[in-house]
């Protein structure tokens, strides 16, 4: 979601921005911009919609020069997407670039307007921008106006500034929103993450809460909110062979669907020991914590929560532990009752999730343990949280979470293998062999259902001029249908329903009508006798059924007009192969419907507002 972009050095900074900004782009915006400091002062062009309209807009009106800028992607939050609300925003003294919410931004404005500002947006920003200038122009201290200006604010920020007085530097500070400063052998960068300067850092720090950073061409300054001047701490940069690039896929989208297995293979493989047994010493969890879990509380938003219902599922079977999933947005209001020793798992891909770590600061302060699930090294979910799993998936960059969400999956399946087997509520034999199945036969049963793409050209062209559709299953399967549901749903624009297989009846069933697409989801041999029932009410009616259904279920003809074969696996782990289908058939549908399958419409990849 939104992005930040700032470089000064010795080079052309414009380039640098608009690179910066192509790859913040997957983090989802609708408008962007960029201020350099050029000989004639600083410069601000800006523009609604994509970056490369931002490159001709540029373009045509002349190049900015100058060694030192800032860049942005909005994200709406306050004023709808225009080029009047695109950042930068300017104040008489400084250019500057917001991500997040300001939540006292009503008052701090009345009294600006008091003090004489002219508001020229309806961006919460642009009152960041004229409280600036209001105490910068006191005692002209950047580091002081920083500090006066931070006191004043509520709500969740990060900034990067530049002001007239000083052209060649960049001041910044982040609140409960990510940022990043980057050594590279021309300059100083600025970013909200480290996939945006991957072509130019060398060394990278994350800014800590409340940091103030200053970067100059040689040079990056930190104080804390006293004032003090500290020592920032960088690490020399490892992108870990991953690449930011579509490496020849025509989407990312793709691109990371095909990288599952061997992202599954590594969430897995990272923690299982010599005997082929779960275990997190390689993440610094002490064996002894699995065993004093007597409850589990897991929470994330969207893809997260629904990799949370399949870990529930396996949790609660083999580790006869009990658990509910929580929607981190309402955890505040909803917390879930504890029983006994409360583990608290919080699930996000980026680390950054706002809602969730919302939630998180609520659950440790409501005393809980809390584990954190998370892609992003160094993020501030992981750095909160008591223990970290990273679950090493590489960058993901598509909006919709593929690898993101089946690396979670996994990661919880292995933890559900660990409580069961420090509990010992199933046997060592059986560990074994579930965890064999998870590292082996998942990945190449999702490859095998990736390796068939074009068995879904027929499903897509049959569903892609439907008004809604529905996911239905029973046992696993219920578990994977609102997954499945929300791939279609989110990057195809097709509205579509997630429903336990039994469930139908009690209501929706209203809704099936002649040609209406139904997604039979059995994966669980054992239940299909159940959910063919349920298809054969919805064919009554006039349903047009697509069975995704384990291969060994015999003569899947007769219940349904198109039929999809899964790979057999553990039913416990199934989801993971029946969403792959389901991711399938979301790219195949889109692309149809010719929409842009790496970034739906107002969706952001890292949503970092509540
Ligand atoms: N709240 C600000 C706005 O609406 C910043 C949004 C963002 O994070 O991009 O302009």
């Amino acid at each position: 979601m939104c992005g930040i972009i700032g470089y000064t050095g010795s080079e052309n900074a414009e380039e640098i921005l608009i690179n910066g900004l192509h790859s913040l782009e997957y983090r989802g915006y609708d408008s962007a911009g960029v201020s350099v400091s050029t000989p004639d002062g600083i410069k601000t062009v800006k523009c609604e919609g994509r970056v490369s309209l931002l490159e001709e807009k540029l373009s045509l009106f002349g190049n900015l020069l100058g060694n030192c800028g800032i860049g942005h992607t909005r994200w709406a939050t306050h004023g709808e997407p225009s080029e009047r609300n695109a950042h930068p925003h300017n104040s008489e003294s400084l250019t500057l670039v917001h991500n997040g919410i300001i939540e006292n931004n009503g008052e701090l404005k009345a009294s600006l307007i008091e003090l004489g500002y002219i508001f020229k947006s309806d961006t919460d920003t642009e009152c960041l921008a004229h409280l600036l200038d209001s105490f910068y122009r006191k005692d002209n201290d950047p580091v002081s106006a920083i500090i006066k200006t931070v006191s004043c604010l509520k709500g969740s920020f990060a900034f990067g500034v530049i002001f007239k007085d000083h052209p060649d530097n960049i001041y910044a500070l982040r609140k409960d929103n990510p940022l990043i400063v980057a050594e590279g052998e021309k300059g100083y960068f600025l970013a909200s993450d480290v996939p945006a300067l991957s072509a130019y850092a060398k060394k990278v720090c994350r800014v800590g809460e409340n940091e103030i950073v200053c970067l100059s061409s040689d040079s990056c300054r930190f104080y804390d909110l006293q004032g003090k001047e500290f020592g920032g701490i960088f690490e020399d940069y490892d992108s870990n062979g991953f690449s930011a690039s579509k490496d020849g896929y025509d989407y990312f989208m793709l691109k990371e669907m095909y990288e599952q297995p061997e992202a599954i293979r590594r969430a897995v493989g990272h923690r299982l020991n010599i005997n082929g047994l779960p275990d997190f010493r390689v993440d610094n969890i002490p064996d002894s914590f699995f065993e004093n879990i007597d409850s589990v509380s897991i929470v994330g938003c969207g893809s997260a929560s629904h990799a949370g219902l399949v870990g529930k599922s396996i949790m609660e079977k083999i580790a006869k532990v009990p658990v509910s999933v929580n929607i981190a947005s309402e955890y505040r209001y909803e917390p879930p009752v504890s029983y006994g020793n409360t583990l608290t798992v919080c699930i996000s891909q980026s680390g950054e999730t706002a809602d969730t770590l919302a939630a998180l600061r609520c659950s440790k302060a409501n005393g809980s343990v809390t584990l954190g699930i998370v892609n992003v090294v160094g993020s501030t979910i992981a750095s909160e949280c008591d223990y970290v799993i990273y679950t090493n998936a590489g960058p993901e960059i598509a909006v919709a979470t593929t690898k993101g969400y089946m690396t979670q999956v996994a990661v919880l399946a292995v933890i559900a293998a660990k409580i069961s087997l420090n509990k010992n509520t199933v046997s060592e034999t059986y560990v074994k062999e579930f965890c064999h199945e998870l590292l082996y036969k998942i990945p190449n049963a999702v490859n095998s259902v990736l390796s068939r793409m074009d068995e879904m050209d027929l499903i897509s062209e049959r569903i892609k001029d439907c008004e809604y559709l529905f996911f239905i299953g029973r046992g696993s399967d219920n578990c994977a249908a609102p997954e499945c549901s929300l791939k279609l749903k989110e990057i195809s624009y097709i509205h579509s329903e997630a429903y336990a297989a039994g469930e139908l009846k009690h209501g929706t069933l209203s809704l099936i009508s002649d040609g209406v697409p139904v997604f039979a989801l059995a994966a669980d041999m054992k239940l299909f006798e159940k959910t063919a029932s349920n298809i054969r009410e919805v064919k009554s009616r006039g349903g047009y059924v697509v069975l995704a259904c384990n291969e060994k279920i015999e003569n899947t003809e007769a219940y349904a007009d198109a039929v999809f074969m899964l790979p057999d696996v553990d039913p416990l782990l199934s989801p993971m192969v029946t969403v792959t289908f389901a991711q399938c058939v979301a790219y195949k549908t889109t692309l149809l419907r010719g929409y842009d399958v790496d970034h739906p419409r107002n969706l952001a990849k890292s949503v970092t507002v509540e």
